[in-house]
């Protein structure tokens, strides 16, 4: 049996720009287990939240998805019509992002909010299970009943992710993407949210795709994570392999650039900025910033390659060339 509920196989998103074609996410394939939560990092403007929009096909012009096969379970999400992928957000794969909470309707009360999602959705509920089913998911959300008939004006930011978490659940999502979904609140709140989107995967046994920068949060939070860099995906692997061993010279200085309790000094950033992707460099896009850089790396784009069970790395110092040139 296929354990797999998401396949994503060369995704690519481009935005046509007036300055010329910019490639947001560049060919990238990964698949998600059922139950599984996986992290997706990297700088602003790595592609993770261009990735979270092209799942959930919201990307709008004048970007594109360009090619790639997107399945959930056996449906290809790239081939529905605009009608059916309607039905299947929310209902299949949510999306929570850190602007969801104001984009809730100010003049609208949180029940009237979910209802509408809820309608939406030709969901057919009776008014007193309509109620019921409201109740219950506040309460899954650790809201109390009496935030239903609340404005969002009246709540704080945490109670506001809670009902954009309470939304994007209210048809039982088999997928979650959250994309830096409380990176606007305060560290305390932060901590409660998550513990409250890990205890909603887990009763509903939905897979979780967490989108972020804080590589401290993704260490605390997800079983897998896949590093992103200029729209690439430059390596994969469980977490605690891979922040105990990282392969990748940008997954090295990701990790460098974490504070830690023991180091007394301030924190390294990572030398250099992030390529323009209207002008992706030739070869390995992280070359100009590469403390490791070979000659090839200036020429040769390395490939996303498997070097060893549940690690892969798109890198010219692992994998089989490497170890062709060792051997040799
Ligand atoms: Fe650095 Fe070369 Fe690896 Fe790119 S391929 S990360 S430039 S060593």
């Amino acid at each position: 049996m296929n354990s797999n509920i998401l396949q994503v196989r060369d995704l690519r998103v481009i935005y046509y720009t007036r300055q010329g074609a910019l490639r947001a996410v560049n060919d990238i394939s990964f698949d998600l287990q059922v139950g599984e939560r996986l992290g997706l990092v990297g700088e602003s403007g790595s592609g993770k939240s261009t990735t979270a929009q092209a799942l959930m096909r919201l990307i709008k012009p004048p970007g594109k998805i360009e090619s790639g096969q997107v399945l959930l379970n056996d449906l290809s999400l790239l081939g529905l019509s605009d009608e059916r992928m309607r039905q299947v957000r929310l209902a299949e794969i949510a999306l929570v992002s850190q602007g969801a909470m104001n984009s809730l309707n100010p003049v609208a009360r949180v029940r009237g909010q979910i209802e509408d999602a809820l309608r939406d959705h030709g969901v057919k509920l009776n008014r007193r299970e309509r109620a019921e089913w409201i109740g219950e998911l506040l309460q899954r959300v650790g809201l109390p009943q009496t935030a239903a008939d609340m404005y969002p004006h009246e709540l704080s930011g945490g109670m506001k992710q809670r009902v954009c978490i309470a939304i994007a659940i209210c048809l039982k999502p088999k997928v979650i993407i959250a994309d830096e979904p409380t990176s606007a609140l305060d560290v305390v709140v932060q901590r409660q949210v998550m513990e409250t989107l890990e205890t909603l995967r887990a009763e509903l046994g939905a897979s979780v795709i967490l989108i972020g920068h804080d590589m401290g949060l993704m260490a605390q939070t997800v079983a897998r994570v896949g590093v992103m860099y200029a729209g690439d995906l430059v390596e994969m692997g469980g977490v605690e392999d891979l922040f105990s061993e990282p392969l990748h010279p940008y997954t090295r200085l990701l990790m460098a650039s974490l504070p830690s309790l023991e180091q007394k000094e301030a924190a390294r950033g990572i030398p250099g900025l992030a390529p323009s992707l209207l002008n992706r460099p030739e070869g390995c896009p992280f070359h100009p910033r590469c403390p490791e850089a070979l000659d090839r790396c200036l020429v040769v784009e390395p490939k996303l390659q498997t070097v060893r069970p549940n690690r892969s790395v798109a890198c010219h110092l692992h994998g089989a060339l490497s170890a062709a040139r060792e051997a040799s």
